[in-house]
């Protein structure tokens, strides 16, 4: 599944390609992929020039002087620019042309969890309005990290994977994450202290950042928009790695379902939670 990291890298690899350009053709080959395509997407389009392409979480924002197309790709999305001649593949959905490019952006999925939606001037589309910070904004910071966890009792994994506290922490960085900040996994929440949100703040800035910077991760079928893979999964500590050695002590890394989600660490270097034993109840008499 993209990530935010493969989703920023796609965005960059289009931009300097496709910013300026006027729509030529908008062509929709089915009627939805996770919710249906808008019903006029051609007429908002078509002659119109695409200013810029940001975004927000996972999603690719393609800015219009009158809205934003937004793009996401889901579990198995990939955007890249094709070659206009190339033929349409069986799971090839949409593609946008550009005047002037002699190639096409075209949107495949197989698995059709992603969507293409749109969200006129001054309207935030209802999925983009309830997300917490970038993770890479000074907005998202250790005092802003431990206000939200030092009252909860859920994993910590499972706080820093929740979109409205921050967005974009998917399971390979979290993973990532909590084993450079030697966090256990299950450490409930609040049972983290501020130097511990600053570690795993820093911590979590630091891989997505990273992870950036090497094109993403490609474990399956992750492309860039120019259909190269990343190359991050060389740099993965934990995740993916169960059973091997910790590159830092040489413990056998572990392997664990949390919140239906695999997560591996070692044991060692992200020492188990304290337990919390049941309290007696003190006598009234
Ligand atoms: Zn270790």
């Amino acid at each position: 599944m993209p990530e935010l990291p493969e989703v920023e890298t796609v965005r960059r690899t289009l931009l300097p390609h496709c910013e300026g350009l006027s729509v030529k053709k908008v062509i929709i080959r089915r009627a939805n992929l996770r919710w249906p395509f808008p019903a006029n997407l051609q007429e908002l389009l078509e002659g119109r020039v695409l200013l810029s392409i940001k975004r927000r979480a996972k999603y690719l924002l393609f800015e219009f002087e009158h809205g934003q197309l937004i793009i996401h790709l889901g579990m198995s999305g990939v955007l890249k620019m094709v070659n206009l001649n190339t033929p349409i593949g069986k799971h090839d959905h949409f593609d946008l042309q550009l005047e002037l490019a002699d190639f096409c952006l075209r949107l495949n999925d197989t698995r059709r969890f992603g969507a293409v939606l749109w969200a006129n001037k001054d309207e935030m589309h209802p999925l983009l309005s309830r997300l917490g910070p970038e993770p890479l904004a000074d907005e998202f910071n250790a005092i802003m990290l431990y206000g939200y966890s030092h009252t909860r009792q859920i994993a910590i994994k499972s706080l820093i994977m929740d979109s409205h506290i921050v967005v974009g922490v998917g399971n390979i960085y979290a993973n990532e994450a909590l084993f450079h900040a030697n966090i256990h996994p299950e450490t409930p929440a609040k049972n983290l202290s501020e130097a511990d949100c600053a570690r795993l703040v820093a911590a979590i800035k630091h891989i997505l950042a990273q992870a950036i910077k090497q094109g993403g991760t490609t474990l399956k079928d992750y492309r860039n928009g120019e259909g190269k893979p990343g190359y991050f999964q060389q740099e993965l500590f934990v995740y993916g790695r169960r059973g091997k050695p910790c590159l830092v002590c040489n413990t056998t890394l572990i392997e664990t379902r949390l919140g239906q989600r695999t997560t591996v660490f070692c044991s060692s270097c992200q020492k188990a939670p304290p337990l919390s034993f049941p309290r007696r109840r003190e006598s009234s008499s």
